[in-house]
């Protein structure tokens, strides 16, 4: 079993769409960003990442390389799973905070989860989001962006992982 830990934040900016777990969410601003600039799906693939120790998105998927202009983190989150499959292993459960003043997200969040559960083949019960707001302090409070952090667990499939 490892451990894996990821971070990310993005600008809320005003002619972008809000893209959180693969859910396209109706709101004023949208975050801003190379790709799609899903800040929950790249804390994830973060913490994958870690858990593997094979460093960060930035070097997988770097905002210089057109390829990723406007891409679906789902897309690059599929990417970072088959990378996991391929060195033997698969997710335990994800548990992610998101943290956020506005929109409230309560409605979206059980669309989010199905989105991550069928992205890594996982049963219901092993994919955490929570939202909560930053009590109106820093730039989460004033709504000047939107921020997410994830611990991911996986496991040597019994194919002989080491
Ligand atoms: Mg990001």
């Amino acid at each position: 079993m490892r451990v894996g830990f990821g971070y990310d934040s993005h600008c809320l900016a005003e002619g972008r769409k809000l893209v959180l777990g693969g859910v396209v969410i109706p709101f004023e601003k949208g975050l801003l960003g190379h790709s799609d600039a899903d800040v929950l799906l790249h804390s994830i693939g973060d913490a994958i990442l870690g858990a593997l120790a094979a460093g960060d998105l930035g070097s997988h998927f770097p905002d210089s390389d057109p390829r990723w202009k406007d891409a679906s983190s789902m897309d690059i989150l599929g990417r970072i799973r088959d990378l996991m499959l391929s060195k033997g292993f698969e997710v335990n459960n994800i548990d992610t905070t998101l943290i956020l003043e506005l929109p409230k997200l309560k409605d979206n969040i059980p669309f989010m989860v199905r989105n991550i559960e069928k992205l890594f083949g996982l049963e219901q019960g092993r994919v955490s989001i929570k939202a909560k707001t930053n009590e109106k302090m820093g730039f989460t409070g004033r709504g000047e962006g939107i921020a997410a952090y994830c611990v991911v667990t996986i496991a040597g499939k019994a194919t002989g992982a080491k």
